[in-house]
């Protein structure tokens, strides 16, 4: 059985595959036969339709039949720098359409492209200095029996080119690909195919990538993306109804440690918090293991219900694992445990890549035996040296930073621990309908009482002035600031002369005021030591790169300042906008831009300014982005759809839930002879992948 997703054999056995354009091919992932089919042409160009010269218009592809009429050359007339033009006509006769193809470095196409004759052509036209001109182009002559030649009549892909990558290597490959497998393994039940109006799978590949109009281009992508997102429900679906199923139904109440805990807080609980309290409290309890997103804005205050959820179980002798994604991160997360549960006499314990040697040694220590309750750090948590005693709660924050291979090997030190994964970066809803669909959801909406949404202004060069004056009254108050360049790359240090300009410009414009600069190639205990120092208020601000970004709590300041603010992808906004207006002072944010905006950069603008609602963020995020750029590095770490689309194609997920929650119910273990072949191809080729993994 050749199913679209198991064709392992290699690629360099395909002809023209070679070393150079096996390591390209490496580079976009593509090792196998199935690799390769899965790689999606960016778009497609339409040949199948010839169309007179003369109804072409500027800037647009012409695809069309000329004849030659002369050859001719223009610029220096000595040397090698003149250049070939050849004037071709419309063949239909319809009007008077004339095109200049000009041959920049193709002077040798005098001898070949013969006056007279006819050709095919290919090519995107414009206009310049009265006449239609074409400078990349195909020329194809056209045969006496009025066959298309190859590379006519249809719709060819045009895929994702890298290193020595070419289209036609490419399409050359996919055929023999296309051509060597038989048939493709149905992975639609015929009913099911036939309700819907959906191709066979191995009909919708072959079309997917040569289709011959482009109905079949859609037929074929339609029952590819319908047959992602069928899957994707149905294994996301299943594990949800054995989870509900199992799950011990009635109340969990506090234990003795939490409410002391909660009597203790100087605020009182939201009331989100309450209830995603006892949503986890009730998962804890339940016989299934917890798998749990808890969403929340940022500064919603998911750590404190996350500390809370670990009082629940440590009474019972279990240990709680809480890792967050950076080193800072899990240091502030361990400081402000030791503040708040040490003197509930719970056993804390901070690992993290840099405790080394005998410290580490008696730590790991003390994690195997138990005499450690909640572990506190980084990914190094997961590495294999690492044995508890009795690992039952694993607790992630801002699991969109972690891959899934790490979360797995997490999981797996504990007999299936309980999780609970936080997130900032709140999921959009059509994206928790289909990747956490086998999550349960528990969302922080209400604010902590007393917070004032933050102020934004849109700062432009003009107004830069006001902007430091504004920021400067606010110095004069003790509260503090963040001045944030974006990160542009890691490698080039441009950025990272930006950021210095930028500390020395400051210091100028602020005399009085005590700062530091801050960015990722600082050592870890460089940061720590400055962002103490900002903690405990000597110092007023930070200069720094996108560092800051993620789950930075200091109350007291009170002003975000965002440099080339258009640069930044809305969620990175948002999160940073969220390290101010955490406490009950009132709060700004500055986002500064240059004078020219694209209009997608405007919009985000925009959105910053008119919304503090992460949700409501998050989901402009995805309009204005579209679902391409959401598989895209950043953002990941949620799924891989290769066909389908978050945002057009949710009615196909619509049907796709119904159907798989109808098969689960009538028969959840794909037993009836009808769902045979979904049973197959979940066992031997699902054709999704639920995560991607990011480093
Ligand atoms: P998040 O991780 O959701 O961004 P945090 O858990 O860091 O938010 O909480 C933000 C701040 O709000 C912290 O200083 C925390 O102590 C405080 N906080 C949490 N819950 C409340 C509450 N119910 N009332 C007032 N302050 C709260
Ligand atoms: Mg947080």
């Amino acid at each position: 059985m050749d199913y679209l997703r198991n064709l392992k054999q290699s690629i360099t056995t395909l002809s023209g595959v070679g070393p150079a354009a096996t390591v390209s091919y490496q580079e976009i992932g593509i090792e196998t036969y199935s690799d390769l089919l899965l790689l999606s042409p960016r778009s497609w160009e339409d040949r199948s339709e010839v169309r007179a010269l003369g109804s072409i218009v500027d800037n647009e592809m012409a695809n069309t039949l000329v004849e030659v009429v002369s050859h001719s050359y223009f610029g220096l007339r000595t040397g090698k720098k003149r250049t070939l033009k050849i004037i071709v006509r419309d063949v239909s006769g319809e009007g008077d359409g004339r095109l200049s193809l000009l041959c920049f470095g193709r002077n040798f196409l005098e001898k070949t492209i013969k006056i007279g004759r006819i050709y095919y052509l290919y090519g995107s036209v414009s206009r310049h200095h009265g006449e239609l001109q074409c400078s990349q182009f195909e020329l194809y002559p056209a045969t006496e029996d009025g066959d298309f030649p190859k590379q006519f009549g249809k719709i060819l892909p045009i895929y994702p080119l890298r290193g020595s990558l070419s289209q036609r290597l490419i399409r050359k490959n996919m055929q023999e690909v296309l051509g060597k497998v038989k048939y493709f393994t149905n992975e639609l039940p015929e009913e099911m195919q036939a309700e819907y109006h959906l191709l066979s799978t191995d009909e919708a590949i072959r079309k997917y990538h040569f289709p011959k109009t482009l109905e079949e281009l859609n037929h074929g992508r339609k029952t590819l993306a319908y047959t992602e997102l069928f899957y994707l429900q149905l294994v996301a679906r299943r594990h949800k109804g054995l989870q509900q199923r199992l799950t011990k139904q009635g109340p969990s109440i506090p234990t003795t440690l939490e409410l002391k805990f909660i009597e203790n807080l100087p605020f009182s609980l939201t009331r989100d918090q309450l209830s995603s309290l006892k949503e986890i409290r009730e998962d804890l309890d339940g016989e299934m293991p917890m798998n749990r997103l808890l969403q929340g804005d940022v500064g919603s205050g998911k750590t404190l219900v996350a500390w809370i959820s670990a009082l629940h179980i440590l009474s019972t002798g279990a240990q709680v694992a809480f890792m967050a994604p950076t080193e800072l991160l899990a240091r502030q997360h361990a400081e402000s445990a030791a503040t708040l549960l040490s003197s509930l006499g719970i056993r804390l314990a901070f690992l993290t890549g840099s405790v080394k040697n005998k410290e580490r040694k008696l730590l790991l220590q003390a994690i195997a035996e138990g005499n450690v309750d909640i572990i506190i750090g980084t990914h190094a948590l997961f590495s294999a040296e690492v044995a508890f005693k009795n690992l039952r709660y694993v607790i992630i924050d801002e699991q969109h930073r972690f891959g899934v291979e790490q979360r797995l090997a997490l999981t797996q030190k504990g007999s299936v621990p309980d999780l609970l994964l936080m997130t900032a970066t709140p999921i959009p809803r059509t994206l928790s309908l289909t990747v956490f669909g086998n999550l349960n959801v528990s969302t922080l909406k209400t604010m902590p009482e007393g917070r004032k949404p933050v102020i934004t202004h849109l700062v432009n060069e003009q107004s830069r002035n006001r902007m430091y004056q504004a920021v400067g009254v606010e110095f004069t108050r003790s509260h503090q600031a963040y001045f944030v360049y974006p990160r542009i790359d890691d490698s080039g240090q441009s950025d990272l002369r930006d950021v210095t300009n930028m500390y020395e410009f400051l210091k100028n414009q602020y005399p009085d005021a005590k700062s530091a600069l801050i960015h990722s190639k600082l050592d870890e205990d460089a940061k720590v030591s400055i962002l103490r120092q900002y903690q405990q208020g000597s110092l007023d601000y930070l200069v720094s790169t996108s560092v800051v970004e993620v789950g930075i709590d200091i109350p007291n300041a009170t002003c975000m300042i965002i440099e080339h603010a258009e640069r930044f992808g809305l969620s990175a906004l948002h999160q940073l906008r969220g390290r101010v207006g955490r406490s009950e002072l009132q709060s700004y944010c500055f986002l500064v831009f240059s004078n020219e905006l694209t209009d997608e950069a405007k919009q985000r603008l925009t959105v910053m300014k008119e919304s503090n609602d992460g949700f409501y963020i998050a989901e402009q995020d995805l309009l204005i982005r579209g679902p391409g750029e959401l598989t895209g590095k950043r953002q990941s770490g949620y799924l891989k759809l290769v066909y389908a689309s978050l945002t057009d194609d949710l009615a196909l997920i619509e049907i796709a839930r119904k159907e798989a929650d109808t098969i689960l119910a009538t028969d959840p273990g794909l037993l009836l002879p009808h769902n045979t072949c979904i049973r197959n191809t979940l066992s031997e080729a699902p054709p999704f992948e639920a995560e991607t993994n990011e480093a």
